[in-house]
């Protein structure tokens, strides 16, 4: 075989001329492959005029078709001669194409003598003029394959024939050549015509219909037309020599048209008018289909649905036909294998009883429901064997349609799957257990505890304990992830050992497990079994010659009643952990009522947070006095919360949740700017003024944010306000915690002209080194230590070393909670003289603030 290269303009002519001649032949199928010198074929899959994208074949069925198209053709030295069954011709002997409803077939390898390069499969199947509405192409494929095999080994091939003209290797001659055995080839009276409308091809077909051939010389495609077509003559003619202003054929079909053999003879025909390049000059083509019937619907539609079942018959899937209703007409053979039903079983309802377990009626609506979105349904079920066991399909499903688009009927194929399933249920069991403990995981876990859940109160009483290691994540990040996966083998070893066979242990993930005990006779034995379980983890590890100790933190919820809810008790399980360790790790806790609220806490906080302008969130402002003159020096801000269901809640606790939550930066933000607002109104007003100050508190938290102070100082710009107005109150912890983060936001905030107050002093490690460090301008002092220092020894020592140490620095001293008269005197003697208090004010609305502001200003002047 010579080397044959395969360009894109071959492709190109290929697919060209299959086109074309697929559309004159109205051949149901085109296929077009190009074949290289290593003998491997490039599908050029064709539509022809009816035909099916391409990639709605089936991927192996067009592997195969293709494969067995190259076996055929390409064992031979040379094919040039088409291969062409007819069914009106052809005697078939062995069953072939046992469906009747295949038409003809050809196969056209395209080549000069010693080479072929391309093949083009030509399908016509009975009908083919009205089976736009073709079933499933797959089926039918299948039956080509079959036919092609069959063939193959019957017929001895035709020898070579010689080709007229040499090929040269130029496309164009090329072209003209594939054009050439495509024409000849076509099963329906053709002629190719310039623009003189000389006739330069016809083929066989023509010749026999008008009996002429070119030897005898045609006439004029015009006279021809005007003798024999008389009905369209003029238009067909205009058509043609319009073309030549328009650019492109107007008119290129007519249906229907009397074609005039002579006196005494006419025929109906369809007559196909086409461009086409030839001997590279504009040419056209006329193609006349000759109309052997005329299409009476119900007859069709029978021998549709025979063509139907003589092709689902061959295929290895359970096939039915059901009309819109689901009232089956037709059952295959596979299906009766599958369900033991025959056919007549099958019919009307009668398949549906071979469904099992499955809501019938949910099927039908699921699938009518799929079928009018993507015009498929895909699914699994059961199917019952009236004789066999019973099997799990694949259920596909797609929808028959009228020309109106209205679903007529539904195609069902079904697969056996059910090796496949039990493989997949092996693959599940497997997915049950975790690997690194042998313990159940997360999967299975659920499952064994609705079981347990399910088993109370009638057998027992059923727990939770959800047991996390303590700071686990140390000895992953220190020691390494394989020590680390040691320790939790080891802990699942030592859980194992405490616990009764019969309760299940998981591990949940990471450092977690959780234990489901079961028919518990009475809550008692529930403590000491979690105490044990505290204790085994207690014990020292020696992890590859290391020892270290390890503890853990257990969360136990029980369930009593009837109908706990998997999600409740795992939630009060979690809850009772998180308080396991809250309260300081290494022990276990029993679930509370109590610890629900805080979790509703935070329901409502995130609530409230994400709808700030409708939310109960506000500030009230206390004054600070200057206890002697009772000057007004400035407010500290104190954020309020009023949630419509919780009521009135401390800033204490949900300044801490929020804080915990990490909240507490967006909530600062938004009241910062509340707070900004007011005072630039106040000091419009000339209500506040120099040196009177607003001072703001700051969280631990926020200061630990590297970005806090930038983004402070951007607000305060942005709104065009002087910080020089505020005075910030910041608390030890957070400098303790982190002397560097925290520190470096104090020093920029002080810098940008902030004033920075120590809060609650006295309360914390009150270090002299840390007074020193910090970028200070007063420290205020604790409340606790102000309201007992009449009453308490203690606690006046303590005031009056504040006071000295404030001095001793340099700074500022407020004294907060002065409650009544005796403390405020009591203060002024010691040289305190900022006071905020009741004593003075509690803390004042705004609009009070505000009065407070205007009352001051005019008894000033
Ligand atoms: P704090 O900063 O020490 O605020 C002073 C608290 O003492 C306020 O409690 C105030 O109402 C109360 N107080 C003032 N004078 C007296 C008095 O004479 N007697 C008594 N018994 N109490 C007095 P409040 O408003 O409940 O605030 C509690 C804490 O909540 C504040 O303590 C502060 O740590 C925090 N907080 C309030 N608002 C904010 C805020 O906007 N941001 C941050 N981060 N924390 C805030
Ligand atoms: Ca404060
Ligand atoms: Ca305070």
């Amino acid at each position: 075989m010579k080397l044959q290269q395969i360009t894109k303009s071959n492709n190109d002519i290929l697919e060209h001329c299959v086109e074309k001649l697929a559309r004159i032949n109205q051949s149901d199928y085109a296929l077009g492959f190009l074949v290289d010198d290593e003998l491997n074929t490039h599908n050029v899959n064709l539509e022809s005029r009816v035909v099916i994208a391409p990639d709605m074949l089936f991927e192996p069925i067009k592997n195969q078709l293709t494969k067995d198209l190259t076996d055929y053709f390409m064992d031979k030295d040379c094919m040039v001669t088409p291969y062409f069954y007819d069914k009106a011709i052809d005697q078939v002997d062995d069953g072939l194409l046992s469906n009747k409803y295949i038409d003809n077939l050809r196969y056209i390898p395209i080549g000069e003598s010693e080479n072929i390069y391309a093949i083009i499969v030509l399908v016509n199947i009975a009908l083919s003029f009205h089976s736009q509405k073709l079933i499933d192409v797959n089926p039918f494929l299948l039956a080509t394959i079959t036919l092609l095999k069959n063939q193959k080994k019957r017929l001895t091939l035709p020898p070579c024939g010689l080709v007229e003209n040499k090929l040269n290797t130029s496309s164009d001659n090329q072209s003209k050549l594939i054009l050439e055995s495509l024409l000849t080839n076509t099963f329906h009276p053709a002629f190719i015509f310039n623009d003189e409308f000389k006739v330069l091809k016809s083929n066989l077909a023509a010749q026999s219909l008008f009996n002429s051939n070119l030897e005898r010389g045609w006439p004029s495609i015009e006279k021809l037309v005007n003798r024999t077509l008389p009905s369209i003559a003029f238009r067909l003619l205009t058509v043609i020599t319009k073309f030549f202003f328009l650019g492109h054929l107007e008119k290129q079909q007519w249906s229907n048209v009397k074609l005039v053999l002579n006196e005494h003879q006419s025929i109906h025909v369809d007559i196909h008018l086409f461009d086409v390049n030839y001997l590279n000059s504009h040419c056209f083509g006329l193609m006349i289909n000759e109309k052997t019937e005329v299409s009476i619907n119900q007859e069709i539609y029978n021998a549709s649905v025979q063509r139907f079942n003589a092709l689902t018959s061959v295929v290895p899937m359970a096939i039915l036909q059901t009309d819109k209703n689901f009232n089956c007409s037709y059952s295959n053979q596979t299906w009766a294998k599958y369900t033991g039903q025959n056919e007549e079983q099958s019919l009307e309802q009668g398949w549906l009883s071979s469904i099992n377990n499955l809501n019938a009626n949910e099927l039908q609506l699921e699938i009518i429901r799929s079928i009018s979105h993507s015009n498929n349904y895909k699914g699994e079920i059961e199917l019952v064997s009236l004789v066999e066991r019973n099997l799990w399909v694949s259920i596909n499903v797609v929808g028959l349609f009228n020309d109106r688009f209205e679903v007529t009927g539904f195609i069902f194929t079904m697969m056996d799957i059910s090796a496949e399933r039990t493989h997949s249920k092996k693959l599940q069991k497997m997915a049950n257990y975790d690997h690194l403990t042998g313990l159940s995981n997360r999967a299975f876990f659920t499952d064994r505890l609705t079981f347990a859940l399910a088993r109370v109160p009638r057998h027992g009483i059923s727990a939770l304990m959800f047991l996390d290691l303590d700071r686990f994540k140390n000895i992953n990040d220190t020691l390494g992830h394989h020590v680390g996966d040691l320790v939790i083998q080891e802990v699942a070893k030592r859980l194992k050992s405490v616990v009764r066979d019969e309760d299940s242990i998981a591990r949940l993930g990471g450092d977690e497990f959780a234990i489901i005990f079961t028919d518990l006779m009475t809550e008692s034995v529930i403590a000491p079994i979690a105490n044990k379980i505290v204790s085994a983890v207690n014990l020292p590890f020696k992890i590859e010659g290391k020892s270290m100790v390890l503890s853990c933190s257990v969360g136990v919820a029980i369930a009593t009643e009837h109908n706990v809810q998997p999600s409740d008790i795992l939630r009060k399980a979690d809850l009772a952990l998180y308080e396991a360790k809250d309260a300081g790790r290494n022990q276990f806790c029993f679930y509370e009522a109590g610890f629900e609220k805080d979790l509703s806490l935070l329901n409502y906080l995130t609530t409230d947070l994400n709808n700030l302008t409708q939310s109960g969130f506000s500030f009230v402002l206390q004054p600070l006095m200057q206890a002697q003159t009772k000057n007004i020096m400035g407010f500290e801000v104190l954020a309020r919360w009023s949630n419509a269901e919780l009521g009135v809640i401390s800033p204490d606790i949900f300044i801490l949740a929020m804080e915990e939550n990490g909240l507490i930066q967006a909530f600062s933000e938004w009241l910062f700017y509340q707070v900004i607002v007011q005072v630039k109104s106040w000091i419009e007003q000339d209500l506040l003024v120099h040196p009177q100050k607003i001072s703001l508190n700051l969280s631990v938290k926020q200061l630990h944010l590297v970005e806090f102070s930038d983004s402070v100082i951007a607000l305060f710009k942005k709104e065009k306000i002087d910080p020089s107005w505020f005075t910030l109150e910041v608390t030890e912890t957070a400098f303790i915690q982190d002397p560097t983060i925290a520190g470096e936001n104090l020093r920029k905030l002080k810098e940008a002209g902030f004033l920075i107050a120590l809060d609650d002093f006295g309360t914390g490690y009150s270090s002299l080194g840390l007074l020193r460090q910090m970028p200070l301008n007063y420290i205020k002092i604790d409340k606790s230590f102000v309201m007992d220092i009449l009453r308490d020894n203690e606690a006046e020592k303590i005031v009056l070393a504040i006071i000295g140490l404030g001095k001793m620095l340099e700074l500022g001293l407020v004294a907060e909670g002065v409650e009544d008269i005796e403390t405020k005197d009591w203060l002024i003697e010691q040289g305190c003289l900022c006071h905020q208090g009741y004593y003075f004010h509690k803390p004042l609305a705004q609009s009070n603030a505000c009065e407070l502001l205007k009352q001051y200003k005019v008894s000033k002047h």
